[in-house]
């Protein structure tokens, strides 16, 4: 596989730039600690220059009727499945998963834009004549203007393609912000973009870190800003950008739990569970983190899933036969050593213990080894803490009440899960348990592109989720008209 080292330019106004701030960062490949690329560190000025851009090129674009607007993106779909392995080794490269997650991530993305081609349709308001005598009252839905996207390292071509897709199609000129981390795969997504034709200045993308995200967030242009990350920089985004007035939605962290009921079928949830737990090496929003076992269950369930995690094969994403790759660098390493290490100390039994995973020929990888935590106490401050790693807890609780108290004890929303063969296990489940994606014998509980990705509680600050109704809700603002047009008042016809 071939690593060439390059310099990640901005895409500002139709150009690719240089950054006027200039330093950068690296960018690691986390497998190997190759130096994959340079990422500018752009700040408040390169902000500027593309919010001017988009803000320029807004009017001409928003006038474009949206069934010609969507043929870039048909255009850009096609693209998309012409360099679908390309684009998916650059994520595996970048971020470590393996190129079968890689091509998994890269495929819901594209089901965004999908859907946004359905923009002529999804984007219609509603009308109703004769709402008194001789008054039409209709309701259109209009883009909003500039829209800025920041978004997280754990998927980076997915991720930004569950907003900017919705937002071009609606109308809107865009300003992007990927993770410093990742910012390859949006590179390649956004000279893709262009290569439809797509006018100048419609998408741009900034590269950096706070200071571009702090300039987005004050500039008075920016109307609307989806933000996908960690949850304290999703109440800071969230306040800082809802103090200046702007529309905001933010997806923040998760501790996922997963219900495993006696009468579960143990082969079947325990591979579904550890693919879960361990697939993008636990960094996925939707990953279980938090195994409650109810009843009976408490024993086999240890048991399979403690010869699961000792049985995967940890290593480079890019090569044959890897079932679980880094994580993301040698700083989230050690974050997530030290955590399992705290969860050991406060009483939990590690059954697997994936401290000091070494890969034969990687000594430079960022690797942690899958990881089971047996036994850590229900209200300790672990059970709280995102790991964002291959780490799965093990809790236990008598029964279903139990075990739902325990989910509702905790300040994440963000999805859970129930194994269980009783349906009514299952449909009181999906009743109660207080996250805003619900899986029924489902490992990861992802919503599909034309549902909206859900969350609660400190998974999600806003009204309006990513993806589908939500999306088209979200870049759009409401304009009611009423008229009335009387006889009397127009020429003999
Ligand atoms: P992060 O919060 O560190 O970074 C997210 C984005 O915010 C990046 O673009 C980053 O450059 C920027 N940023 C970081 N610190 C900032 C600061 N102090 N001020 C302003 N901007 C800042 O998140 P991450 O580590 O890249 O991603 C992992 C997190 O994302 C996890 O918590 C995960 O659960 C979450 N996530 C949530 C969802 C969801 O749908 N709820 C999906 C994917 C990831």
């Amino acid at each position: 596989m071939s690593e060439m080292k390059k310099e990640v330019l901005n895409y500002i106004g139709g150009e690719w730039r240089a950054p006027v701030s200039g330093a950068g960062l690296e960018v690691l490949n986390p497998a190997t600690g190759a130096v994959l690329a340079v990422s500018p560190e752009g700040g408040a000025a390169d902000v500027k220059a593309a919010v001017e851009a988009a803000a320029g090129a807004f009017e001409e674009w928003r006038a474009v009727p949206p069934v010609e607007r969507v043929q870039y993106l048909f255009r850009f779909k096609h693209l998309l499945e012409e360099h679908f392995e390309e684009i998916a080794l650059l994520v595996t490269q970048e971020n470590g998963k393996t190129l079968a997650e890689a091509r998994g991530e890269l495929r819901r993305g594209i089901e965004n834009v999908e859907v946004a081609c359905g923009i002529p349709t999804l984007m219609q308001g509603y009308n109703l004549e004769d709402v008194a005598r001789g008054i039409d009252e209709l309701m259109f839905r209009q883009p909003l203007g500039v829209v800025a996207v920041i978004t997280p390292f754990n998927f980076p071509a997915m991720i930004p393609l569950w907003f900017l897709p919705y937002a071009i199609a609606c109308g809107n000129t865009l300003v992007m912000k990927p993770s410093d981390r990742v910012p390859l795969a949006l590179t390649r997504i956004a000279e893709l973009l262009a290569e439809t034709g797509l006018p100048a200045g419609v998408l741009n993308v900034v590269n950096g870190g706070k200071a571009a995200v702090d300039a987005l967030l004050d500039h008075p242009a920016v109307q609307a800003i989806s933000f996908v990350g960690s949850t304290p920089v999703a109440r800071y985004i969230y306040a800082r950008g809802s103090a200046n007035g702007k529309r905001v939605q933010c997806q923040g962290g998760a501790k996922n739990h997963v219900l495993v009921m006696p009468d579960a079928e143990p082969e079947t949830t325990t591979q579904i569970i550890a693919d879960s737990a361990y697939g993008c090496a636990g960094q996925r929003c939707l990953a279980v983190s938090v195994a409650v076992t109810v009843g009976e269950a408490r024993g086999w369930f240890r048991e399979s899933i403690t010869k699961a995690a000792s049985g995967l094969k940890v290593g480079d994403g890019a090569a044959a036969g890897v079932q679980m790759g880094p994580v993301i660098s040698q700083a989230s390493r050690q974050r997530i050593e030290s955590l399992i290490t705290k969860g050991v100390e406060q009483g939990a039994q590690a059954a697997v213990d994936g401290r000091g995973a070494v890969v034969a020929g990687l000594g430079a990888g960022s690797f942690v080894g899958p990881t089971v935590l047996d036994g850590i106490p229900a209200g300790s401050d672990l059970a709280e803490t995102e790991i964002f790693g291959p780490v799965l807890s093990l809790i236990h609780a008598a029964d279903i009440d139990e075990a739902l108290a325990i989910i509702s004890k905790n300040s994440f929303g963000n999805a859970s899960s129930i194994f269980t063969s009783s349906g009514a296990a299952a449909r009181k489940f999906r009743n109660q348990s207080p996250t805003g994606n619900v899986g029924v014998n489902i490992g990861v509980a992802a919503p599909m592109a034309y549902f909206p990705f859900s969350g609660w509680k400190g998974s999600f600050l806003g009204v309006m989720h990513a993806q589908g109704r939500d999306a088209i809700e979200f870049y759009t603002d409401k304009k009611v008209v009423i008229e009335r047009w009387p006889r009397e008042w127009s020429r003999k016809f």
